[in-house]
């Protein structure tokens, strides 16, 4: 099944193919590899967060806010890449995990709750 929302993944999978394929560097990609740098990017992203009351976008400031949008991109980017390595359809994997999620947060159980579900759970 094909969408809009699936074409932009396989899009994003080739743009990112096509980058690492002129610099040879899918000799680097071991998902292991990708995994690592898809945990680096995320603390980079966390990094900016770091000390702000809330982390909104006019405590954000114009400059930080694109520092942001681009330690997003890279995450994404480690993302597509892994999940292209591993033959993971990212678009399929979230369908899959929110009906998961759904059956694990039942939201007339947890509306408003924000505790994980072993908190609540008897
Ligand atoms: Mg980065």
């Amino acid at each position: 099944m094909t969408n809009a929302a699936d074409s932009d993944l396989i899009q994003l999978r080739d743009l990112v193919r096509s980058f690492v394929d002129e610099r040879d560097w899918d000799q680097f990609h071991t998902p292991k590899n990708l995994a690592s740098a898809l945990s680096v990017e995320a603390a980079e992203l966390l990094e900016h967060f770091q000390w702000l009351q809330h982390g909104r976008l006019d405590e954000l400031g114009p400059d930080k806010q694109v520092q942001v949008r681009h330690e997003m991109a890279d995450v994404l980017v480690y993302l597509v890449r892994l999940a292209d390595k591993l033959d993971v359809d990212l678009f399929a994997a979230v369908q899959e995990k929110m009906v998961l999620n759904r059956e694990k947060y039942p939201a007339e159980q947890v509306r408003g709750d924000a505790r994980k579900y072993y908190e609540y759970k008897k």
